[in-house]
């Protein structure tokens, strides 16, 4: 069986590394020239950290956590209103977390299958045809192949998606929120500390990403603009958003890349009545995205690509894999997608009220008898069953 993956991410590796340990061949397009860069930091535990575990890359992990000990809420002024500190985040997770770059999870994934699986960089499909015994993909650098079957890791925005299941807003669900954020020289001697900054509307985060003198800026803000901003209206967009702002909001918009694009997304999920059509699936931000509020993503984009690998290998028949796939994993991000839902409305309050609500609960919450609630909150239990042999590499 040869599969075709489309999207060589978090999603995309994993399931071409699962495929490849279960003797599938896979290649990987990857629309990007190379393994990503710059990026955003990652709450990496549960499912995915569990994933990662049974690859054998946790030990080339660990050494990057991001100096993070404490996530603090501030107000204008600076001032601490609420802290979780580690051992509280300890407490809530109750097992093995990580605070990581995102692209240092993706490089080590990369990693785990260099040499193993062919990975196309700078490539896109831009065809596909299901022709009931093959998978047809025409691709942007010209040519034509057939495989067995593909799959569409190419995450919120998915193409695999588009010219297989519908265009994306038939199954984009937008809450409200946008999101932008870009590296930062660290001109504060910042410490070892997440800081959330919040006003009615918007909210600044800063924090370390454990690169000398590098700090990420995050900036969320509700917004009832959806699709996509052009690239050259970004910095005027966070500017007018956030123009009056205090605290370092001044100071960091004014380091916003003039010569490099700022990433920039709406919060929306993706939810769908079937993760599969035919010879082709989607896995992780594709078919599920559940969005950054979740803090779960990761977790399920490595644990969809490792069930359906498994399932791909064992069933023998394309159909029941991907339908055992998609009944192993929809009803769990369904969980979270309802949990990221609610949670947004109260992340970025749009009111002054609101926004005291919020400054009370966060004071509330963040003590030890509240462990259990946040941990049933953000999913910190993988979702696999524990592992009765480890597979052996050929
Ligand atoms: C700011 C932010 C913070 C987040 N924080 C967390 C967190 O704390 N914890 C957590 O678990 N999750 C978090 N997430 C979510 C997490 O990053 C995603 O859920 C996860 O990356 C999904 O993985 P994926 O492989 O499905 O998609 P992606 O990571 O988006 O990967 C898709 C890949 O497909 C490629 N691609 C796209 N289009 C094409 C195409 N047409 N052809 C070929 N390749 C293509 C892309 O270049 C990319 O490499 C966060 C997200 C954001 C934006």
């Amino acid at each position: 069986m040869k599969v075709l993956i489309s999207g060589g991410g978090v999603a995309g590796l994993t399931l071409a590394y699962w495929l490849r340990r279960r003797g599938v061949e896979a290649v990987i397009v990857e629309r990007a020239a190379h393994g990503r860069l710059g990026g955003y930091g990652i709450d990496f535990f549960g499912t995915g950290y569990d994933v990662a575990g049974r690859m054998g890359i946790v030990d080339r992990l660990a050494p990057h956590r991001l100096p993070v000990d404490s996530i603090d809420f501030v107000d204008a002024a600076g001032r601490v209103g609420a802290r979780l500190t580690t051992p509280l985040l300890d407490k809530i997770i109750q097992g093995p977390h990580l605070a990581l770059m995102h692209t240092t999870l993706e490089g080590a994934l990369l990693d785990a299958v260099e040499g193993e699986v062919e990975i196309r960089f700078g490539e896109t499909v831009t065809a596909v045809r299901d022709t009931g015994s093959a998978v047809e993909a025409d691709f942007a650098g010209g040519g034509t192949q057939r495989f067995d079957l593909m799959v569409g890791a190419d995450g919120i925005h998915s193409r695999t998606r588009e010219l297989v299941f519908g265009p994306e807003p038939e199954f984009a669900r937008y809450l409200g929120c946008r999101l932008a954020c870009f590296p930062v020289a660290d001109r504060y001697g910042w410490g070892r500390a997440r800081v959330h900054c919040t006003e009615p509307g918007r909210q600044v985060v800063v924090y370390p990403t454990g690169r000398a003198g590098e700090l990420i800026a995050l900036f969320l803000f509700r917004s009832s603009r959806t699709g996509n901003v052009p690239r050259d209206e970004r910095p005027g967009l966070l500017r007018s958003t956030f123009g009056g702002m205090g605290w370092l909001t001044p100071s960091l918009l004014a380091e916003a890349p003039a010569d490099e694009p700022i990433f920039m997304d709406t919060m929306t999920q993706i939810v769908m009545p079937a993760w599969h059509r035919g010879r082709v699936a989607l896995v992780g931000d594709a078919c599920g995205c559940m969005t950054m509020v979740s803090a779960q993503g990761v977790s399920m984009a490595m644990a969809g690509a490792y069930v359906l690998a498994e399932e791909l290998a064992t069933r023998g028949d394309h159909r029941l894999a991907f339908a055992h796939y998609q009944e192993r994993m929809r009803a769990e991000v369904s969980r979270r997608q309802r949990n990221a839902q609610m949670f947004t409305r109260s992340l970025v309050p749009g009111t002054r009220p609101g926004l005291v609500a919020q400054s009370l609960a966060q004071r509330l919450v963040m003590r030890e008898a509240f462990a259990p609630v946040l941990r049933r909150r953000f999913g910190a239990d993988s979702i696999l069953p524990p592992q009765t042999s480890q597979p052996v590499k050929e």
